[in-house]
């Protein structure tokens, strides 16, 4: 399914007026996936603002090092943090291509839909995990600086990380039943920043990770049905692969 065509914006409704394309997961994050004709420019606005606060935030130096698509360019050095044991932190220009690219990647709670616990909005950080996706071995880059210790710095704006997981958890549903076989879209309002609830639809389930390093992206389906229709687990129901180096 690598292009659908849906003939109204997925998030609005609106059939009039000229609506474009929409990567289910972004350009730049080199998402193959895309609907057609899926999204107004007024929404089109809203997503891209979120992505682009994570494509060109935290995410930036991974799809530099992993040369993902990008319509702006990349830098050719990023500043290291070392501490060379003599007074503190001191930030070194390193090429891409030398830089050991670690992605801070944030864990949450449950999507407190599923859970019983207390919700007030928002959404509960649980937890942070750093991997490393490119560049050579940090502990030989450390040597070769001299660097007694390293650090690495991430900012997350706001909500942008969990909405644009919960864009691509519902373009995927989108593309999957079509726009008439969803009856209500709650996750719609955290998407759009209408409501600050996102927490209730994005969080991490059980922490299982990809340890196959050929996958890029991945989209697992699990769903609970109502009377007689059952749940499960679809696995992996959609897949793409890095690009060999
Ligand atoms: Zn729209």
């Amino acid at each position: 399914m690598n292009a659908i065509r849906i003939g109204r914006c997925i998030y609005c409704g609106r059939a009039e007026g000229p609506l474009r394309r929409e990567h289910m997961i972004a350009a730049g994050l080199n998402g193959p996936w895309v609907l057609q004709k899926a999204s107004c420019p007024a929404c089109e606005k809203v997503t891209s603002a979120f992505e682009g606060h994570v494509l060109g935030g935290p995410f930036r130096l991974a799809r530099a090092g992993l040369k993902m698509h990008t319509g702006h360019g990349f830098p050719t050095t990023a500043p290291l943090l070392i501490d060379r044991g003599d007074g503190g932190y001191v930030s070194v220009e390193v090429p891409v291509k030398d830089y050991p690219v670690l992605v801070h990647f944030v864990e949450f709670l449950r999507p407190a839909h599923l859970d019983t616990r207390p919700y007030a909005g928002g959404i509960d950080i649980s937890g942070h995990r750093m991997i490393q996706v490119a560049g050579p071995d940090p502990k030989d880059v450390g040597q070769r600086l001299g660097a007694k210790r390293m650090r690495w710095v991430a900012t997350h704006e706001s909500h942008s990380l969990p909405r644009l997981i919960a864009k691509i958890a519902y373009t995927i549903l989108v593309a999957d039943v079509g726009l008439d076989g969803i009856e209500v879209a709650y996750v719609l309002p955290a998407i759009l920043g209408q409501s600050q609830n996102i927490g209730r639809w994005v969080g991490c389930d059980e922490m299982e990770y990809i340890t196959d390093q050929t996958v890029l992206h991945g989209g697992r389906r699990l769903y609970s049905g109502r009377t007689g229709a059952g749940s499960g687990v679809q696995d992996l129901c959609l897949r793409a692969d890095l690009a060999p180096s």
